[in-house]
């Protein structure tokens, strides 16, 4: 029998209570949850991220400002209204706002109620999260986590030498990756889980009969999304004319309605140049001839060619753009799978928190909310008594 003397039975006992957790991603999700783990002074925890940067999508995010959260978070603005509705009973912006404060970042908002850091520089809210980490949590970059596998209670992360009791799953999404790999999450693949395939969302369209010349222009719209005769989604904003289709704000958000459509088929996409102005088309064009005082030239050019009413110019939607394009994906792991602690119903200590669960808002801060506050619902609830 060994015999344990002097110091040693405490530190057999601090050994015996470290419990090991993985987070699979330093994104913004993962980052969080480190940072919230990191108030518990008992726990190992390791970060493996697949690239050489961490946070590379936080840090691209709202063009470099990042825009975090939003001070109207409502369930109306996700994919899963009924999801989110529960989700934010428990977890809502006042709580994320406090906890970014208590973590030393200052924020302000803009008329729109979006939120950035106060810097308005998105590397200043990594550099907060970093700040916020123990000595305790180690981040492995360049690690790529190709296989996930149940030992007993525990779970091996690739060959990595020791075993984890709990795993957070944040590795996002596709979404706004250049270099696309068939391989995403394809450690999850062994699992039996329903997982609905990533689709490009927060993304421009693909319009048919659309003249290339069109691009660079850039014009204030009321956009409206129509399935058939249908409206689905209306909201004014800045379009930007690319060359395979249009883009901005306010059709990444018709983009994220298109999605949640169960066919999005026969769908037609109507812009208003005129929308705040209360004018006479016909007596306008009978004074003046054409619209030069009223759109852009190149928008002149396309009425010369094919004239069209400026308070509904029509297109039919071929598609979106791709997954690199897109701000965040449609789909992911389904929501039905988690429990209200988001731990998969059927794997017991695995976590899914951020873009890789299936839910997905509008621009405005919605999702990096949703990535942060389900990083901190996860810690919070992770080690309760059931
Ligand atoms: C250009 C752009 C602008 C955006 N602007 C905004 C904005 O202003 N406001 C907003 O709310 N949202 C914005 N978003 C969306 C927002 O950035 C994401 O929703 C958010 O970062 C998702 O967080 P996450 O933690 O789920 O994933 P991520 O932040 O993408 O983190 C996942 C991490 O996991 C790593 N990883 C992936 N697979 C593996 C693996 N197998 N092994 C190990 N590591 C892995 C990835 O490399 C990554 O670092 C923007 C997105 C883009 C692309």
């Amino acid at each position: 029998m060994n015999k344990i003397g002097g110091k040693q039975p405490q530190l057999f006992v601090l050994l015996q209570r470290m419990k090991r957790i993985a987070i699979l991603g330093a994104g913004a999700s993962g980052l969080f949850a480190a940072a919230q783990l990191s108030k518990h002074s008992d726990l190992s925890v390791v970060v493996f991220e697949k690239s050489k940067n961490i946070a590379a999508k936080l840090r691209a995010s709202g063009g470099g400002r990042a825009n975090i959260l939003n001070e109207h978070i409502g369930p109306e603005c996700y994919n899963h209204p009924e999801f989110m509705s529960d989700f934010l009973r428990q977890t809502d912006f006042q709580t994320l706002y406090s906890e970014f404060e208590n973590m030393g970042l200052m924020m302000r908002s803009d008329e729109e109620h979006r939120v950035y850091p106060a810097t308005f520089f998105s590397t200043t809210v990594v550099d907060v999260l970093l700040k916020n980490l123990s000595k305790n949590v180690q981040i492995i970059t360049d690690y790529e986590v190709k296989s996930l596998t149940r030992e007993k209670q525990q779970w091996q992360i690739n060959d990595f030498p020791t075993l984890f009791d709990q795993v957070l799953l944040m590795v996002g999404s596709p979404a706004g990756i250049a270099r696309q790999s068939q391989n995403f999450a394809s450690f999850l693949n062994p699992l039996d889980i329903h997982f609905h395939p990533f689709k490009p969302s927060l993304v421009g369209f693909k319009l048919i009969q659309y003249p290339k010349y069109l691009h660079g222009c850039r014009a204030k719209a009321e956009v409206s999304l129509y399935q058939q005769n249908r409206i689905i989604f209306q909201e004014r904003g800045e379009v930007t004319f690319k060359e395979e289709g249009i883009s901005g704000i306010v059709v990444m958000n018709a983009s994220a309605h298109y999605n949640r459509l169960k066919s999005p088929v026969n769908c037609t996409l109507s812009l208003n140049f005129l929308y705040d102005e209360d004018l006479d088309i016909s007596d306008y064009l009978r004074k003046y001839q054409d619209f030069s005082g009223i759109l852009h030239p190149k928008l002149c050019k396309l009425y010369a060619q094919s004239p069209f009413d400026p308070r509904a110019l029509q297109w039919r939607i071929e598609g979106t753009y791709d997954l690199p394009a897109a701000q965040v994906a449609h789909g992911g792991i389904d929501v039905g799978e988690v429990d209200e602690f988001l731990q998969l119903k059927r794997y017991p200590h695995l976590y899914v928190g951020g873009e890789l669960l299936d839910i997905d808002g509008v621009c405005g801060g919605y999702n990096l909310f949703f990535a942060f506050a389900s990083a901190y619902w996860i810690v919070k609830n992770l080690f309760r008594e059931d």
